[in-house]
């Protein structure tokens, strides 16, 4: 495959990676059952129970949008209130619709630290108001890794879980990488979840290398009641769901999620080693997962925009995003890194 194209504006830019696309090929034989009650669907939850050592609810989901929206309104009623950073993907990028599919439950949003909601934060929010008239904080959302590419540590989920358990908060973790903060850190799926108190997980798919799919995983199994009308009512019931599940075969049996993950994340280690250096260009968090901001001067953008380089400026506290994805090339990222040298020199 070519990687002449590759560009980094998003790890969803990608394809469907080798191991998801053979499983859809495999599950594509002949007839199945429909809307979930296939083998491929059965397999691909049990895989995730193996993988994260409990009995989990697992679900499948076209997309991370409806995974969190989901997710978040069956954790509140109507009245109640999610406690979220303020760069998260359900405050800023999904379109009101957890607010929509909860009927309204409000979005309270928190000041975060290099992306992260801290207990203190929460806390602020939290306890602002007992009265009636404030809508009554029961979930906080967190998002592993964040939006800036930042990754929580096992203490930071720990404090912020302990801190939901004394408010009375539920836990729901955004997972668009869940993987990549698994393969920054070297620690299992069940220590980054409900060890450390996650009551449900949305895990992406779709930015692992899949076509399209997201898991939504109840650990607190109370939580999933009535999860699957939900799913159903939203338009996220696949009939044929094997096309959404056996891909999820593919990229668990063989362990191809971390090892994408993996590539994904040291491809952004190698562009921000190759660029830190570079004069007037200034790395803005630090790299943990596959993402890689950039502070550069306007002009040189511009310059490399007309090099013919996609990227976003408009993803969380602006600056420039340049995000890895499973197939990433090492040659692509060093013609990044030259031209990014380049433009700054230039435009000096
Ligand atoms: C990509 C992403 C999602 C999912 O977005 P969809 O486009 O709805 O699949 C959710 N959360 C975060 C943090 C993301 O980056």
């Amino acid at each position: 495959m070519s990687s002449a194209n590759q560009q980094f504006a998003s790890d969803n830019y990608s394809g469907i990676c080798p191991e998801a696309w053979e499983a859809m090929a495999r599950a594509n034989q002949g007839h199945d059952r429909a809307y979930g009650d296939d083998q491929w669907t059965s397999r691909a939850a049990d895989h995730f129970r193996q993988l994260f050592e409990t009995d989990c609810e697992v679900f499948f989901a076209f997309n991370g949008t409806a995974a969190n929206s989901l997710a978040l309104s069956s954790l509140c009623q109507s009245y109640h209130s999610v406690i979220c950073g303020d760069i998260a993907h359900i405050e800023t990028d999904e379109c009101g619709a957890p607010e929509f599919f909860s009927n309204g439950s409000k979005l309270l949003v928190a000041r975060t630290e290099q992306g992260k909601l801290t207990p203190a934060a929460i806390r602020e929010i939290a306890l602002k108001r007992k009265d009636i008239h404030y809508p009554k904080p029961r979930v906080v959302s967190l998002t592993q890794a964040t939006e800036i590419g930042t990754v929580y540590q096992p203490h930071e989920l720990r404090a912020i879980s302990d801190t939901c358990k004394e408010l009375g908060l539920h836990l729901h973790m955004d997972g668009a990488r869940f993987a990549n903060a698994c393969a920054f850190l070297g620690l299992s799926p069940a220590e980054l979840s409900w060890k450390t108190g996650v009551d449900v997980l949305c895990f992406g798919g779709t930015k692992n290398g899949m076509a399209v799919g997201e898991a939504i995983l109840f650990f607190n199994r109370d939580l999933a009641e009535d999860f699957e009308y939900r799913c159903k009512q939203a338009g996220q019931l696949a009939s044929k769901m094997r096309f959404l599940s056996a891909p999820w075969v593919g990229l668990l049996e063989g362990g191809a999620w971390m090892k994408y993950a993996e590539h994904a994340n040291s491809c952004a280690q190698l562009l921000a080693s190759l660029i830190g250096d570079v004069p007037g260009v200034e790395l803005m968090f630090p790299v943990q997962a596959n993402g890689v901001f950039v502070s550069i001067p306007p002009l040189a953008l511009e310059a490399l925009r007309s090099r013919g380089w996609m990227f976003y400026t408009f993803i969380g506290v602006g600056g420039a995003r340049f995000m890895c994805s499973w197939d990433t090339s090492e040659e692509r990222v060093r013609q990044l890194a030259d031209d990014i040298r380049s433009v700054v020199i230039e435009k000096q």
